[in-house]
């Protein structure tokens, strides 16, 4: 494994963004940016930003691009994000996003997007067992639950529903994710950066998938040079 990587993770609300994030950002040896929860952490300490973002999150409509824009350019220079680089998780979603973090990045640009391919099916029925940690954001389920009464195994948070996984809301993202965030497959097809990974079975299978896209795009780029 050859640590480093810039990568963006596309998929619906419950397709495994977030746990797939996690796994990469550790197996890369690089921070995970997850502009969920910095706003989820910006409502948290009622920011100017966080009050201004608390009543869409909960409706499950998007936040203005140029407040996610700025947030995520701060983040994106970074010493170490600009160093080693970053799995960003839940930006772009739309394609002014794309466009402006294609300026931020500026010089050196992304080196894959993935998007993580699950039926909708299958993300409502994730969506709605969905529990997550309150502090740190760790993923559990009513399935596979923490192991001492809905405290994170990670912090000692508190493990609850998120607010925006109501059945209203859920059907609001899912509606916005294919109005605008769908459209990014074509356009990052066209700049030959995309590549749609199955993300259903267990997360190892999911994780192998996508690690072995990012060494063979590698190694074709090694070739290539
Ligand atoms: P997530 O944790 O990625 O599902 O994001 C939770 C909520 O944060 C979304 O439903 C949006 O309200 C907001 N959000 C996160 N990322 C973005 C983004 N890139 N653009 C606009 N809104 C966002």
């Amino acid at each position: 494994m050859i640590p480093g990587v810039r990568l963006v993770v596309l998929g619906k609300q419950g397709a495994g963004k977030g746990t797939q994030c996690v796994r990469l950002s550790h197996h890369y040896v690089v921070p995970h940016v997850s502009t969920g929860d910095m706003l989820r952490g910006e409502v948290k300490s009622r920011s100017a930003i966080g009050v201004r973002a608390q009543t869409l999150m909960d409706q499950g409509e998007l936040i203005p691009d140029d407040m996610v824009m700025e947030m995520v350019g701060a983040r994106l220079s970074e010493r170490d994000t600009m160093g080693r680089g970053f799995v960003l998780d839940g930006c772009p979603r739309t394609t002014s996003q794309a466009e402006a973090l294609e300026k931020i990045l500026y010089p050196f640009g992304l080196d894959l997007v993935v998007d993580l391919q699950v039926p909708t099916a299958l993300v409502m029925k994730r969506l709605a067992s969905r529990r997550v940690c309150v502090d740190c954001g760790s993923n559990y389920s009513t399935a596979a639950p923490p192991m001492a009464n809905w405290t994170c195994d990670v912090c000692g948070g508190e493990v609850i529903q998120r607010e925006d996984d109501t059945e209203e809301a859920i059907g609001r993202r899912l509606d916005l994710y294919e109005a605008e965030t769908a459209p990014l497959i074509a356009w990052y097809t066209e700049r030959d950066l995309m590549v749609g990974i199955n993300g259903t079975g267990s997360p190892d299978a999911v994780t192998r998938r996508v690690v072995g896209a990012i060494d063979s795009r590698r190694r074709r780029e090694r070739a290539e040079s």
